[in-house]
C-alpha cells in the first residue's frame, strides 16, 4: 500500500503508543532516564547558574528560552492535577462551551475557505484540511504522573482535521546548537497553541465540535503531509514550502463539515537521497545516511513504513549532555532559508530540478551557525 509516498506494510503497521515516544521513556525507562535527563528538565523551570558556560547557554540565553516556553507550559500543566499534559499527553480542554445555534452552512467550499482565512487571522501560518485517520492516532495515551498508559479516547464524529503549522524564528534557530535556539522552539509552542485554541473556539462558536490538539493524541506530521503543508525528509520533519523545517505543528479535530486538500510535492525526496547534510551535521549521528527502509531502529519508531527514520535514543541523549533542545538538523537543512528572498526563490525553484547539486555545494558553504553573542548583540 502507498500512502503520501510512503509504503506502508498493512502486516507490520502498528499504531504507535505515547508512552514509547521518546520524552515519555525519559521518565520510564531506565536507559535513558539519568541525572542528565533530571537536570534537562530542570533547567526549563530553573535557568542554570551564570557560572562560566558555553556562548548561547548562558543565564540570559536559558532565562530567554523558558519564557518562549512560558504560555505552553502554562496550558501544559493547566490540568495538571489530573494528571494530564495538555498538548503533549492530553488534548487542550480549555475551551469555551458554545452557546450559539449550529450555523446555518451553504457551501463547503466557502466554509473551507472561509476556516483557512480565520486560522490565518488567528496566527496561523499554515492551513491544510485532511479527514480524520485512524492510523495515526496513538494506540494509548500516556499518564506520566502514575506512569501508566491509558486509552486514547477521541470523539468518533471529530471526521475531519485542520492542520496548522507556525514559523519558528530564524535567526534563533541559525544559532543552533544553544540555549537560545530553543527560545525558537518554545515560541514556536507558545504560538501555535494559541492559533490552534483560537481556530478550535471559532468553531465552537459556530456550534460545531472542537478539539484542539499538539503534540498529544495523534502523529502531527503524517496528518500534517495528508493535509497537504509539506513533504517527509531524512531528518524525520516535515519541510513545508514557505518556511521549509522551522514549523511546529497543532491540529484540530472536528466535525464540521470541510473540503479536503491534497498530499504535495516539490523535489523534497530527492533532494535529500543526495543532500544527507543533516546526517553529517547530526553531532550524535541519529539521522540516518541511508535509503529509507522498514527498519525500526528502536521502539520510539513507528512500525510498517517505509522511510527514513531517526534514532530518538541518541538525539534526546544529546539534548540531555548539552541541557537543551537542539534544533541543528533545521538550521543546516537547505529548505531553511527566508524564501520572501529573490536569491532564495530562485534557489527553491532549482531545488526541484538536477542542478539541485549546485545548491548542495553552495549551501555547504555559506549555510554556517550564527554566534549567539552576535545574536545579542544585534
Ligand atoms: S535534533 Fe540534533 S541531535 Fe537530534 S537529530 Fe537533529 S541534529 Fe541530531
Ligand atoms: S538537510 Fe538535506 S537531507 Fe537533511 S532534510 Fe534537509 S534537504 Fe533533506
Amino acid at each position: 500500500m502507498k500512502k503520501q509516498d510512503q509504503i506502508i506494510d498493512k502486516t507490520k503497521f502498528k499504531r504507535f503508543n505515547q508512552k514509547n515516544d521518546i520524552f515519555n521513556r525519559s521518565l520510564w525507562d531506565n536507559s535513558i532516564k539519568s541525572d542528565k535527563t533530571t537536570k534537562f528538565y530542570q533547567d526549563y523551570v530553573k535557568p542554570p547558574e551564570d557560572k562560566k558556560r558555553p556562548e548561547g547557554f548562558s543565564h540570559k540565553d536559558y532565562a530567554f528560552r523558558n519564557s518562549g516556553w512560558f504560555m505552553s507550559d502554562f496550558f501544559s500543566n493547566s490540568d495538571k492535577n489530573n494528571g494530564r499534559a495538555e498538548g503533549f499527553t492530553d488534548y487542550f480542554s480549555v475551551q469555551k462551551k458554545g452557546t450559539f445555534k449550529k450555523y446555518k452552512i451553504k457551501s463547503t467550499t466557502q466554509l473551507t475557505k472561509e476556516i483557512k482565512i480565520v486560522a490565518k487571522k488567528l496566527g496561523a501560518d499554515l492551513v491544510g484540511v485532511t479527514k480524520f485517520n485512524k492510523d495515526w492516532v496513538y494506540s494509548h495515551k500516556y499518564n506520566r504522573d502514575k506512569n501508566i498508559e491509558l486509552k486514547n479516547e477521541l470523539d468518533p464524529e471529530l471526521k475531519n482535521v485542520i492542520v496548522i503549522a507556525n514559523e519558528m524564528d530564524k535567526d534563533l534557530i541559525d544559532t543552533a546548537p544553544s540555549a537560545l535556539s530553543g527560545a525558537a522552539t518554545g515560541l514556536g509552542y507558545s504560538n501555535d497553541l494559541s492559533s490552534a485554541l483560537s481556530l478550535a473556539q471559532y468553531i465552537i462558536n459556530l456550534g460545531y465540535k472542537a478539539v484542539a490538539s499538539q503534540n498529544d493524541t495523534a502523529l502531527s506530521i503524517p496528518l500534517a503531509i495528508e493535509a497537504g503543508l509539506g513533504e517527509y525528509a531524512r531528518n524525520g520533519l516535515l519541510i513545508t514550502k514557505k518556511f521549509g523545517p522551522r514549523v511546529r505543528i497543532s491540529k484540530i479535530f472536528t466535525d464540521l463539515p470541510l473540503e479536503h486538500d491534497k498530499p504535495i510535492s516539490f523535489g523534497v525526496k530527492n533532494y535529500c537521497s543526495i543532500c544527507q547534510r543533516c546526517a553529517n551535521e547530526c553531532p550524535p549521528r541519529a539521522i540516518s545516511s541511508s535509503e529509507p527502509s522498514f527498519k525500526q531502529i528502536n521502539m520510539s519508531n513507528i512500525t510498517g513504513i517505509k522511510k527514513w527514520s531517526v534514532n530518538a535514543e541518541k538525539c534526546f541523549k544529546f539534548w540531555a549532555s548539552q541541557s537543551s533542545d537542539c534544533t541543528i538538523c533545521i538550521r543546516v537543512c537547505p529548505y531553511n532559508k527566508d524564501f520572501n528572498k529573490l536569491i532564495h526563490k530562485i534557489g527553491f525553484r532549482i531545488s526541484n530540478t538536477p542542478l539541485r547539486k549546485i545548491l548542495i555545494f553552495l549551501d555547504r558553504y555559506f549555510g554556517k551557525r550564527k554566534k549567539p553573542n552576535i545574536w545579542w548583540a544585534k
